[in-house]
């Protein structure tokens, strides 16, 4: 597994191959001597054939040295980026054409639900890569001396000093196309050749997100949906950025919109949109914190409130004066587990008795890629991928790679899903908290609470995602 990790092959080998070759054939550069070529290529390739076309091709001598078929499927992927992924060239010409390449990234990124762009320059070259499910993918390379006509569209489009080129600088785009219309959050950095422009693309419309399809087990949906029908207390969501807390938040609210409610929010940025709901956006610099949003949302007679993060003890004291108040608070933390959240509150400083009386749901959540239904291959499965102290749920005798194809940029994952553990704090529970016994796991075995792992290894099991995706949540199941 960490085979692929160890070999680096060096942008000056690149050129060696071109992208055809490389791909048809399933070979990379490895080494290079007097007057031959050693190549990586697929354990099972016909070495003979391989070998003498390639020195017709590359009027070498060529010597061949194989790994697996995934190494070179994942290699292909990361450093011979298809030309069906880079639309028309590997080069693009911008000349006076700033403004329109800029608006067609951004339409672009947005059609393929990519959360940032990242434009950055090297000594010899400037590229743009997106973020899909989680990853970065390479999508356009541009020429050194058009990058400064970029960087400035882009600075005066966010209201920033073109001037300034040393000091970091945030501004923010609001963008328009076709009915659409969304805000871009831009952050600008001086790097050792020139700034980095990372574009975060935000307001995303909540509408189409589904409680139903975001990744939750039934039995999971069923005890969340029972706290979000409560008349009160705190839903909190746990895990580390970037795992599709806001997003259950949002499918949340979506379902709590109704003309009877008044739903107040405050976040920093808001992610999504919803109408009917009031969003606020958070502004430290003016000092409307977490906190004084929440004291003033306490006078306008909310029923629904969610906080972007809990993250200090007012912010903590205000929600739990709210849900005490008789109001329902959504909101996230950052902890590892969703029964680590309980320990992370009374760490804050809440007391115990005042976490017992006011916490609802505790959610714990990661996301996980999904492999590509086009290209993935189904293998037999070897027990030493798992990591070493795991116990396996249940016996897997075969197992589905990525292997990278047209419909996913070469990557072998194509969509994210979530993958829960969502506890409800019932009486008994309450009681154990409130009496400071932390060690309820048999409390949760007994009402079947299912672990992150264990949710992971379900979708690993049904052959959605790979050992790979899992194996950090397997670590300490
Ligand atoms: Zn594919």
């Amino acid at each position: 597994m960490s085979f692929t990790e160890e070999i680096t092959i060096l942008t000056d080998q690149l050129h060696w191959l071109t992208k055809d070759q490389a791909w048809h054939y399933r070979v990379l550069p490895k080494a290079k001597s007097n007057h031959s070529f050693l190549l990586y290529c697929e354990e099972s390739a016909d070495q003979n054939v391989l070998s003498s076309e390639l020195e017709i091709l590359l009027n070498s001598e060529i010597k061949l040295a194989p790994i697996p078929a995934e190494s070179i499927a994942r290699l292909l992927s990361k450093y011979y980026i298809k030309d069906n992924v880079i639309q028309g060239s590997a080069q693009l010409s911008l000349h006076h054409d700033a403004d329109n390449f800029l608006t067609n990234l951004i339409q672009e990124a947005k059609n393929l639900k990519s959360s940032d762009i990242h434009i950055e320059s090297y000594e010899n070259k400037c590229r743009v890569r997106i973020r899909i499910d989680g990853m970065m993918v390479e999508r356009y390379l541009l020429k050194k001396d058009e990058y400064p006509a970029l960087i400035n569209k882009i600075k005066i489009l966010s209201n920033l000093d073109i001037a300034e080129k040393r000091l970091p600088q945030d501004g923010r785009i609001n963008f328009k196309y076709n009915d659409q219309q969304f805000d871009i959050r831009v952050s600008i950095l001086p790097t050792l050749y020139a700034e980095k422009v990372v574009l975060r693309l935000l307001n995303n419309d909540a509408t189409e997100i589904d409680l139903n399809s975001l990744g939750f087990s039934e039995f999971d949906l069923d005890n969340y949906l029972e706290g979000v029908k409560k008349p009160n207390g705190i839903l909190l969501i746990s895990g580390p950025t970037g795992s599709g807390k806001t997003t259950t938040l949002y499918a949340t609210l979506k379902l709590l919109n109704k003309e009877t409610r008044n739903i107040l929010t405050i976040e920093d940025p808001p992610e999504y949109t919803l109408e009917g709901i009031n969003q606020v956006q958070l502004k430290e610099s003016i000092g409307l914190s977490f906190e004084m949003a929440l004291r003033t949302f306490l006078r306008q007679d909310p029923d629904v409130i969610m906080v972007g993060e809990i993250r200090d003890i007012n912010t903590a004291n205000m929600a739990i004066r709210a849900a005490l108040t008789g109001h329902i608070v959504l909101s996230t933390i950052h902890t590892n587990s969703a029964w680590g959240t309980v320990s992370r509150l009374i760490d804050m400083g809440i007391p115990p008795f005042m976490v017992a009386s006011t916490l609802n749901t505790t959610v714990a959540q990661r996301l996980v890629r999904l492999l590509c239904p086009h290209c993935k291959r189904k293998q037999e499965f070897n027990e030493q991928a798992y990591p070493k102290q795991f116990k396996p749920f249940a016996k897997v005798d075969d197992h589905y790679m990525p292997k990278g194809c047209d419909q996913c940029y070469h990557t072998g994952y194509k969509g994210r899903k979530a993958v829960y553990e969502v506890i409800p704090i019932d009486q008994q529970l309450a009681f154990e908290i409130k009496n400071g016994n932390m060690y309820v796991q048999e409390l949760l075995n007994e009402r079947g609470i299912q672990t992150l792992a264990q949710n992971a290894f379900q979708l690993f099991y049904d052959g959605l995602t790979s050992i790979e995706e899992i194996f950090p949540l397997l670590l300490n199941y």
